[in-house]
């Protein structure tokens, strides 16, 4: 156990040391969280309750060829992990195309992505078959009508049965998360039902408490809860908090000395939340977001037409950088310009 921590402090001086980016209050980024669409056929209550609406033609999501561009300037900025996402990064034609130029073009040591999962049962194989390193999958909860009701879509049996797929397969890092919503999936059958779950299937599952975003006010108002309840059910049933190594994630977990799996809470709206941010975001259309929300950012699409522009564009990226605030401020209930997370790439 001591060696495998003293490992993953050795991995992670490595990447802090190679990496090139920091900010003025000495956090560094060696992870970028890549939207490739803003498209997305589910109607999540708390990001797209309508349904995706195309705003406009043109001009479109980045291509293969600008992505590729992007990914080198990361890279030469020392970034080791990126996170394909959306919107449902799985609906693009040449989402495969998108994974497998990543990894072997530029040699992305830590590759993984975020859906919702809803072709997981038909698509497992070829995903492995990319070389991701990791899925991350959003299910709000296990009883397939809650799923239906905070989703819209009838997709739960798919998903489950493309994770049995994936872990026959020996896929080993699966993740699950689902959002946190008050008298929703706050229950303690709702807890007690992932505990089942991540024992059986050594997952991880993590909560992420509700975010107010530019379009969900009213629904922010009548379902965010503090994820404190969970995190005392957890507490009184022998799970452990467990230090973590931050080039991961913003969740804090707990593992048990009897049960397989973890549990791990997201909790934006905590103090000292920003302090390990340690990530930047890429709109699907070329824009750098250094927060999930505010108003800063940069176009970078001007600067992914072609290979020789590299150096200009990392030049852009450290730039901007110097403008990335301390905090979200996201308790003051101001979210800048993000309507909803599909939009950048929650
Ligand atoms: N469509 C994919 C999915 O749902 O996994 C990827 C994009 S989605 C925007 C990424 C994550 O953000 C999902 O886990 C989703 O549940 C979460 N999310 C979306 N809106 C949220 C909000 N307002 N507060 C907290 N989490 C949110
Ligand atoms: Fe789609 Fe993900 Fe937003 Fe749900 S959370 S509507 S699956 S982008």
């Amino acid at each position: 156990f001591k060696q495998i921590a003293l490992l993953k402090i050795f991995k992670y001086v490595i990447i802090l040391t190679m990496n090139k980016m920091s900010d003025s209050f000495g956090r560094s980024f060696p992870y970028i969280r890549l939207s490739i669409t803003d498209v997305c056929n589910f109607k999540c209550g708390y990001c797209l309750p309508n349904g995706y609406f195309k705003v406009e033609n043109k001009p479109g999501f980045l291509d293969l060829d600008e992505i590729s561009n992007l990914v080198a300037a990361f890279t030469k900025l020392g970034v080791s992990k990126i996170r394909i996402t959306g919107g449902e990064p799985t609906v693009r034609k040449d989402f495969f195309e998108v994974l497998r130029n990543i990894k072997s073009e530029h040699k992305i040591n830590n590759l993984v992505i975020t859906t919702n999962g809803y072709k997981l049962n038909e698509i497992a194989e070829e995903l492995i078959a990319t070389g991701i390193n990791g899925i991350n999958i959003s299910i709000d909860s296990l009883d397939r009508n809650k799923f239906k009701e905070i989703t819209g879509k009838d997709r739960l049996p798919q998903i489950l049965e493309g994770i049995n797929i994936l872990q026959n397969k020996g896929f080993k890092n699966i993740k699950v998360n689902a959002v946190l919503l008050k008298n929703v999936n706050d229950s303690l059958e709702e807890f007690q039902n992932w505990e089942r779950f991540i024992n059986n299937n050594e997952i991880d599952f993590r909560y992420i408490e509700l975010m107010q975003t530019g379009d969900n006010l009213e629904y922010f108002k009548k379902y965010h809860i503090s994820a404190s309840n969970f995190r005392k059910y957890i507490e009184s049933t022998d799970w452990k908090e467990i230090s973590q190594i931050r080039d991961a994630g913003p969740s804090i977990n707990y593992v048990h000395s009897k049960l397989k799996g973890k549990f791990g809470i997201i909790a934006p709206y905590s103090k000292n939340f920003c302090i390990t941010c340690n990530r930047l975001r890429i709109t699907a259309k070329g824009e750098l977001r250094l927060c999930l929300f505010g108003n800063t950012g940069a176009n970078l699409r001007p600067y992914l037409q072609n290979q020789n522009q590299k150096d200009e564009l990392v030049e852009l990226i450290l730039k901007q950088l110097r403008f990335k605030k301390e905090s979200h401020y996201l308790e003051t209930g101001n979210t800048g310009i993000t309507p909803h997370l599909a939009s950048i790439g929650g």
